[in-house]
């Protein structure tokens, strides 16, 4: 018996294999889950993600993208003729355009804003509220944040406001949902190399940064990421709601550059 046997859930994300959204993947189908899967429209995308999720035999694959309120329901739809009843959702979805992205915050354009909100942010709403329909027994809902949402991380610019406005989402969800016994919480993860954190920028230079300052002194693995996001959307975390959860080494309990700069001060005297 695993965690999730007799359990069913929706997966929204998985682009490929590098996908948090498949790390994630990886730890539900071993505990027994029942999975579905969402693609972007279009049948390049689709067998992107086939290609991804095959190994482990998925119940559902279905087109949907998050800016159509009517892609959202049929997908659900769809989830709702194959297994009835939800168990879990994850949400693992983020988009903003290049030039906003790249660019310093300040020179975010109002489309491109509008846009990465939409997708990276509402995005959530629309899927929770979609999602709760078929949880009649309750259930858990779980979304993916970077803690450029909390405090500045250079470089991580309009994504930053939008994960801020997520994790507020992610609370407020939390509540509405709360009586029904939804619980909605998110996974703050250290930096994985993958096809949205190319678009950020130079992965190594981020995850030297975690390396440097982090109090364990190295970035998070793709697999601890995986089995945060199982733990989350699982029943050992039936007490947990409204959370953004880090797994990022402790990166984000710093206050200082801490060992990094100890490090420097002893370079210094050493000079
Ligand atoms: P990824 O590129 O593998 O996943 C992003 C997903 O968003 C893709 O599957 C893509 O198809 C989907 N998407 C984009 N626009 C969409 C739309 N309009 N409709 C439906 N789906 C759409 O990259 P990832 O790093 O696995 O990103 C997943 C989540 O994790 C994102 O929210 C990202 O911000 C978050 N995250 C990533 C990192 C990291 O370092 N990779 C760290 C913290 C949080």
């Amino acid at each position: 018996m695993g965690l999730f046997s007799g359990k069913k859930g929706m997966i929204l994300g998985v682009a490929n294999d590098y996908s948090i959204a498949w790390s994630i993947t990886e730890k539900l189908a071993a505990e027994g889950a029942e999975l579905g899967f969402t693609h972007l429209p279009g049948e390049k995308m689709e067998r992107r993600v086939r290609k991804a999720i095959d190994p482990i035999g998925p119940k559902l694959l279905v087109p949907c993208d998050v800016q159509k309120d009517e892609d959202i329901a049929a997908a659900f739809a769809k989830a709702k003729e194959t297994f009835g009843t939800l168990d879990f959702v994850l949400h693992s979805i983020a988009f903003a355009p290049i030039e906003d992205l790249k660019a310093p915050f300040v020179r975010a354009s109002r489309d491109g804003f509008k846009l990465a909100m939409d997708i990276s942010v509402y995005s959530l709403v629309s899927v929770a509220r979609h999602a709760a329909e078929l949880m009649p027994n309750g259930g858990s809902i779980v979304t993916m944040t970077y803690y450029g949402g909390e405090k500045v991380v250079p470089g991580y610019n309009l994504m930053g406001v939008c994960k801020a406005a997520l994790d507020a989402s992610v609370k407020y969800l939390a509540y509405d949902l709360g009586p029904k016994n939804i619980r909605v919480n998110a996974v703050s993860a250290g930096p994985v190399k993958t096809l949205a954190a190319s678009a950020v920028g130079d992965f190594d230079k981020l995850s030297g940064l975690y390396e440097a300052i982090a109090p364990m002194q190295r970035n998070v693995t793709r697999e601890e990421v995986g089995s945060s996001g199982m733990f989350l959307l699982s029943d050992l975390a039936r007490g947990i709601s409204g959370e953004i959860l880090h797994v990022d080494c402790g990166y984000h309990a710093m206050g200082s550059p801490g060992h990094a700069f100890e490090k420097a001060l002893e370079q210094q005297a050493a000079d």
